[in-house]
């Protein structure tokens, strides 16, 4: 069931990709397991998919311990700094940079574990008081600092759009985005390279790919609803 519903969203992102003439290999489908059970994960890697997102540190290390075969684990949530040291060497990317102080720390962590990170610094494109993330007009500003950091890669841009009824609300915000992700890219910043848009979720992935989104980060449409209080 888990491969269908996966499937589903596969023949989405081809469509929507379609329609604007992308080619749906710029796109990749991060399966968000967070909650649901390592047996899940298992399920779907056994018919070939590879890139998973948890947005909490134990559960994500955890997952990681547990599996036989690795899998690309991205770290979709806030981070906090004190955690950073526990997954520096288990994720393909942090999708959730949002301070000066975190990004210090991870590199920190990176050299001593003698690796480099790559991240995405998240932004906060409808300045909505509950969500982490950079305002869009800071962005520039901070990505030239966190560039000259020693072992960690600016790779991109990730939001989390608000939650909305109708995809199409969202649709200027991942317009905004992919603007930011443009004209920084055009600056040719060392250590900085604009290739990863991580934008839209179950309710508007579709957009977002419409809009440019190179990651897109799906958990209720492949592996149904959450539920928080088991
Ligand atoms: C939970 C989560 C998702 C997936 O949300 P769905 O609406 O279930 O697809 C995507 N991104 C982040 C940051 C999340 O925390």
């Amino acid at each position: 069931m888990l491969k269908e519903n996966y499937d589903e969203v596969v023949k989405k992102v081809e469509e929507a990709c379609k329609r604007v003439g992308r080619d749906p290999k710029e796109v990749t489908v991060i399966a968000v397991s967070k909650t649901k059970p390592l047996s899940n994960v298992v399920e779907l890697q056994q018919h070939g998919v590879m890139d998973f997102g948890e947005n909490k540190v134990q559960e994500l290390c955890s997952k990681y311990e547990e599996i036989e075969k690795p899998v690309r684990w991205h770290l979709i949530g806030h981070l906090q700094t004190n955690k950073v040291k526990y997954i520096v060497d288990k994720v393909e990317l942090i999708h959730s940079v949002d301070s000066l102080k975190l990004a210090k720390q991870i590199s920190k962590e990176a050299i001593k574990k003698n690796v480099t990170i790559p991240i995405l610094i998240q932004v906060n494109v409808a300045h909505e008081e509950s969500k982490f993330g950079l305002d869009q007009e800071a962005v520039t500003e901070f990505i030239l600092e966190v560039s000259k950091l020693p072992n960690v890669h600016i790779n991109g841009l990730m939001t989390i759009a608000p939650f909305v009824d109708d995809p199409e609300d969202n649709r200027k915000y991942f317009r905004e985005l992919k603007q930011l992700f443009v004209d920084i890219d055009s600056k040719n910043f060392d250590n900085v390279d604009m290739s990863v848009l991580s934008m839209g979720m179950t309710n508007d992935y579709e957009v977002a790919i419409e809009e440019g989104a190179t990651m897109i980060r799906v958990g209720t449409a492949i592996f149904g609803a959450r539920n928080y209080n088991i």
